[in-house]
C-alpha cells in the first residue's frame, strides 16, 4: 500500500512517514527541492531501503501541483501548510491561507483527476480551526468539540486583514482549508473512490528543526515559555498538547479504520498550562543543571493555574482507539533534546 505524504520533510510529517515505513506501508513524500528529497532518502535508506520514495511540488498553491505525486497511490496524508512564521515581513493573511486553501483544493482536485487508486484522504487541520481566542476568565474552562469552528478568528481577519494576529491568521487558515475540503468533498463525494477525514491536533510541543533562533515562532515560543524566565501571565496559560509520535500515530490510525469517514476528529492527549508543565518537569525528571537554570525554570510554582479552555478528545479515542503518552514522556525526550542541543546552559 502507498501513501501519499505532503510536505514530508516537516515536523509532523517526518514522523507520519516513519511510523508508516514503520508499519510496512510504501511512502511518497512531496518536498520542496530535490536537496530535500535526496535528504530524506538518505535518512530512510538504510532502513527501508526504496520503501521511501519522494517527488518534487515546489509550491502546493500551484494549480495542478499535486497532479503527478497523487498517482498510484492509495492514500493520502494531506500535512502540508504554513505552520510557522512567515519570514517575509509580508502580513497579509493570504500568506498564510492562499497555500493552505490551495494548496488543499489542488490536492482534491489532483486525486479526483488523476487518484484512481485513492482510498482515503486525511487532512491534518488543527484545533486552532476550532478555538475562540477570547475565552475570559469567568468562562473558564470552555470546551471545544468537533462542532466548534473559530468564528471569531474568521471574524477578526475579514475584519482587520493585515492587522489581524498572527494566531487569528494561522487559525483561519486552517479553518478554512478545511472548510474547502468538506465542501469540495461533498460536491464530487459520488465521483470519487475515496473518503475525507479531517484530524485536529492540539498543538505540538517544539520541533527538532534548526537552531532555537531559527525555530517555526509558534515553537520557539514554546521552548521559552518552558525554560526561560516568564511573568505569571505566560506561566497560567493554558493549551492542548498532544506528542509528536502520538500525533503520527493518530493520522496513521486514521488510514486504517473504516468507521471514520467524513469524520472531523481531535487529537489531544489533554489541557496543561506552562506553570504545570514546569512542575512536571522539576518533580519528575533529574536535571543536572546549574542551580541557576533550574531556577529560571521553576517559574512560580505557587501560581493557581487553570487552563482557559479544553478540548473533548473522547472521539478520538473511540474511534481511533488512541492511547496517549503519560506527559513525562513527551517533556523527557523534549528535556533531553533541549539539553543536548546545549540549550540551557
Ligand atoms: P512544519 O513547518 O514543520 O511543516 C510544514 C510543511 O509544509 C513543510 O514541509 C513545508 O515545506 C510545507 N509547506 C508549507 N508551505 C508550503 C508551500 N506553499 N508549498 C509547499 N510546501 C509547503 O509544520 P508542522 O509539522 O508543525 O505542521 C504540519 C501540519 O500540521 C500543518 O498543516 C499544521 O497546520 C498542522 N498542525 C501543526 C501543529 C503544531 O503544533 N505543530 C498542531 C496542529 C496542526 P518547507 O519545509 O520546505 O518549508
Amino acid at each position: 500500500v502507498r501513501v501519499l505524504v505532503s510536505g514530508a520533510n516537516g515536523f509532523i510529517a517526518l514522523h507520519v512517514v516513519k511510523t508508516l515505513l514503520e508499519q510496512g506501508y510504501i511512502v511518497r513524500g512531496t518536498v520542496r527541492s530535490e536537496e530535500k528529497g535526496r535528504r530524506l532518502e538518505e535518512r530512510f535508506r538504510e532502513v527501508y531501503g526504496s520503501k521511501f520514495e519522494w517527488i518534487v511540488v515546489e509550491d502546493i498553491a500551484k494549480d495542478g501541483a499535486f497532479d503527478d505525486a497523487v498517482r498510484d497511490v492509495d492514500a493520502i496524508q494531506h500535512v502540508a501548510s504554513p505552520a510557522g512564521v512567515n519570514e517575509t515581513g509580508d502580513q497579509s493573511p493570504d500568506v498564510y491561507i492562499k497555500p493552505a486553501v490551495q494548496g488543499t483544493l489542488g490536492i482534491l482536485r489532483s486525486a479526483l483527476k488523476f487518484g484512481h487508486n485513492v482510498k482515503r484522504i486525511i487532512l491534518t487541520s488543527s484545533t486552532a480551526a476550532i478555538w475562540r481566542l477570547n475565552v475570559t476568565e469567568s468562562e473558564a474552562p470552555v470546551t471545544f468539540d468537533e462542532t466548534n469552528w473559530c468564528d471569531d478568528s474568521l471574524a477578526e481577519v475579514r475584519e482587520r486583514g493585515s492587522k489581524a494576529p498572527m494566531l487569528a491568521k494561522y487559525s483561519a487558515s486552517k479553518a478554512l482549508s478545511e472548510k474547502a475540503a468538506w465542501e469540495f468533498y461533498h460536491d464530487h463525494q459520488k465521483e470519487v473512490g475515496w473518503d475525507l477525514v479531517a484530524l485536529l491536533p492540539a498543538m505540538v510541543p517544539l520541533t527538532d528543526t534548526k537552531s532555537i533562533s531559527g525555530l517555526p515562532d509558534s515553537l520557539g515560543w514554546w521552548f521559552r515559555s518552558i525554560f526561560q524566565e516568564q511573568p505569571d501571565a505566560i506561566l497560567g496559560l493554558g493549551f492542548g498538547y498532544v506528542d509528536v509520535v502520538d500525533c503520527a500515530a493518530a493520522l496513521v490510525a486514521a488510514l486504517q479504520k473504516d468507521n471514520v469517514g467524513g469524520e472531523r476528529i481531535i487529537i489531544s492527549a489533554g489541557p496543561t498550562t506552562f506553570q504545570d508543565t514546569r512542575n512536571l518537569i522539576l518533580s519528575s525528571l533529574k536535571l543536572s543543571l546549574p542551580a541557576s537554570a533550574l531556577t529560571i525554570i521553576r517559574g512560580n510554582p505557587s501560581l493557581e493555574t487553570k487552563p482557559l479552555y479544553t478540548y473533548n478528545a473522547e472521539k478520538g479515542k473511540r474511534l481511533l482507539e488512541l492511547e496517549y503518552r503519560e506527559p513525562v514522556e513527551t517533556y523527557r525526550e523534549l528535556v533531553n533534546w533541549v539539553l543536548e542541543k546545549g540549550w540551557l546552559n
